[in-house]
């Protein structure tokens, strides 16, 4: 603005500057009209007068007082009366000079051009004026030129002024920001080998530049760290892995050696057992079966491990009716609960579909959590419930639930029991027994079927473990048809039944199962016994009816099948009562053995509801 204003001043200046010298000039004719240089007839010649001025003449007269032209540039003006000028004399905008002549610019047809009046004067006293139109072309195209000149300077001005200050801009401000986003994208992607170079200035690109190389530098060095933790973790991972794989092997290897050993001794204590003994050998027998029967499960339990944890746990997936494990479970626990006054509900829909999956790994899970059901309770009873929770397509979702009325679980231990060897705490261990291994097993054989293992418990409140697995139907038309009984409707039977059993766990079982089925029971200790309750000696009226006799083969005093022998002999053709044996291990040429001595049937122990449900009616 002040540059504008300076050459707006400048150009007035200098034109005004202009004008004067021009209209100096204009007069110059009439001063030396004055002094006698020249004549005053020069304006007849308009070149000469346009040489005098610098400017063309276009016009030119000398009058006299009284307004009589006497020379005149147009001859055919000569002696007339001269007004025009007079009239432009008076115009506004006349210029008078210091030597009294009058100026008057003009513009006509975009020509500038002067009016310009001389007095004339003479020694003799004669007085007039010369008169001129004088063009200001030249004087025009100067002022033009200067302001042009000006312009051109000044946009050149302009221009320097822009580019340098962009030039600047840019060196300062712009390439050092370009800089900076270069090595921020740069990070961006990863690379952190760029830093920004031009930053130790004190402005705040500097401090941006610093701080962003700071930041890169932290980068780069926490990286290298992260790197040398990475491959050190790498390192120790690949080691515990390769631990735990020969542990995990060492173990399988170890369980698998002893297990072979560990089934010839309990086998051999089994036939020990069917051996006569004294009552103490038959004791040390007994403890020796236990305790090799409870080693054997912990190394069934580790084996089992080490081979989910070596990955070589191969799902053996086929046709499962879930209600027929049940069912063997039910029999298999049927002992413990009875023993320790519980009960035990298991219920499964009727309408449950037969499914496809491992068969031997669900009864695991739940062998496993039932027993900790069973051991952990100590009054009330123990559930298992089955759902299908949803059918889709060829799938369907089944619902696990295992609860107890026990003693509980805090949320606590919840956390802790599914590691392995963890109980909730020691006294758990002396006084239930256990090596903190079932869950750990369970939650992974669950994991193996596509489940998860969840607990919900509360202390003193019982606990309740579930599991839910999508698994394949075997064949949607087909409903499995449930072995076990509902606990309504169940097949009732009116029989008297004689049970001849020694052991009184065995005597409660067989007992409480078929009064469940609505039988009237009882019980003979041994085989005289047996014999002494049917007594042969009465007459056949007097005797008691019995339908069926269930008849345990190693008793003491008189043995199942030197009872059956004596009881059949006895009989006589008249009447046959089934009787089936109990036995504990059925082996080869058992069948035979106890079919000769005139049994019908035998049940293998443990026993199931549903197979003795099975021979009382195929026999009453
Ligand atoms: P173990 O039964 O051999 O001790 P588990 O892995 O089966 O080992 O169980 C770990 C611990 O979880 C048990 O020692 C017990 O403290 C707790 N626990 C498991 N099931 C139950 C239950 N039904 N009620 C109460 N506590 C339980």
């Amino acid at each position: 603005v002040l540059l504008s204003a300076l050459g707006i001043y400048y150009i007035h200046t200098f034109s005004a500057g202009l004008d004067q010298r021009l209209y100096a000039q204009a007069q110059v004719p009439g001063k030396l009209m004055n002094a006698g240089v020249v004549s005053r007839a020069l304006v007849r010649d308009r070149d000469a007068l346009g040489q005098l001025v610098g400017e063309e003449v276009y016009f030119a007269v000398v009058d006299q007082a009284d307004n009589q032209i006497i020379y005149s540039s147009d001859p055919l003006l000569e002696g007339k009366l001269l007004d025009e000028f007079h009239y432009y004399a008076t115009l506004p905008g006349e210029v008078p000079t210091a030597s009294g002549s009058v100026v008057v610019s003009r513009r006509e047809n975009r020509k500038s051009y002067l009016y310009v009046t001389t007095p004339l004067k003479s020694e003799d006293g004669w007085v007039g004026e010369l008169h001129m139109k004088v063009s200001a072309v030249n004087t025009e195209w100067k002022k033009r030129g200067i302001a042009a000149a000006f312009l051109l300077g000044f946009s050149l001005c302009i221009a320097f002024t822009t580019l340098l200050s962009a030039l600047l801009i840019h060196r300062m401000t712009a390439s050092r920001l370009q800089d900076t986003v270069r090595c921020l994208k740069a990070v961006e992607q990863g690379q952190l080998n760029i830093r920004i170079t031009r930053a130790k200035s004190l402005d705040e690109l500097g401090v941006l530049g610093r701080g962003v190389n700071h930041m890169v530098n932290e980068l780069a060095r926490r990286r290298a760290e992260q790197k040398h933790l990475e491959a050190e973790v790498q390192a120790a991972m690949e080691g515990a892995e390769k631990a735990s794989r020969s542990k995990s092997e060492f173990l399988a290897n170890m369980s698998h050696e002893i297990r072979t050993p560990m089934n010839g001794v309990l086998g051999m204590a089994q036939l020990i057992r069917d051996t006569d003994l004294s009552s103490e050998q038959a004791e040390y027998i007994e403890t020796i079966s236990a305790s090799a029967d409870n080693l054997l499960k912990i190394i069934n339990n580790i084996l089992d491990l080490s081979r989910i944890e070596m990955g070589k746990f191969d799902l053996n997936i086929d046709a499962v009716e879930v209600p027929k494990i049940l069912d063997e479970l039910h029999a298999f626990f049927t002992p413990a609960v009875i023993e320790k006054g519980l009960d035990l509900n298991v219920s499964v829909p009727s309408d449950l579909p037969r499914i496809r999956t491992d068969e031997g790994t669900l009864r695991q899970i739940l062998i496993n959590l039932m027993a900790n059901a069973v051991k952990f309770t100590k009054k009330g009873h123990v559930r298992v419930d089955v759902q299908c929770l949803e059918k889709t397509g060829s799938e369907c979702t089944l619902r696990f639930c295992v609860s107890d009325t026990g003693i509980g679980i805090s949320k606590e231990a919840q956390k802790i029991i599914f590691q392995e060897f963890k109980q909730v705490d020691g006294s758990h261990t002396r006084e239930y027994g256990g090596t903190g291994l079932g869950l750990a097993i369970s939650k992974k054989m669950v994991e193996q079927l596509g489940g998860r293992l969840v607990v919900s418990s509360e202390p003193g409140k019982g606990a309740e473990f579930s599991f839910n697995v999508t698994v394949n139907m075997e064949d949607e038309s087909r409903e499995y048809e449930s072995t076990v009984p509902a606990e309504k409707g169940e097949d009732r039977f009116n029989l008297g039944v004689l049970v001849v059993e020694d052991n009184k766990l065995n005597q409660r079982v067989v007992t409480k199962m078929l009064e469940k089925m609505g039988c009237r029971i009882d019980v003979a200790e041994n085989g005289l016994e047996a014999i002494q309750r049917l007594r042969f000696g009465v007459p056949e009226e007097e005797r008691p009816s019995y339908d069926m006799i269930f008849m345990d083969i190693q008793m003491p005093v008189l043995d199942g099948l030197k009872a059956t022998a004596m009881i059949r002999a006895q009989e006589g053709e008249s009447k046959h009562t089934p009787i089936i044996a109990l036995t504990a291990h059925a082996m080869k040429g058992d069948r035979e053995k106890f079919l000769d001595a005139g049994m019908d049937a035998y049940l293998s122990k443990p026993i199931s509801r549903g197979d003795l449900r099975a021979v009382i009616m195929q026999y009453s």
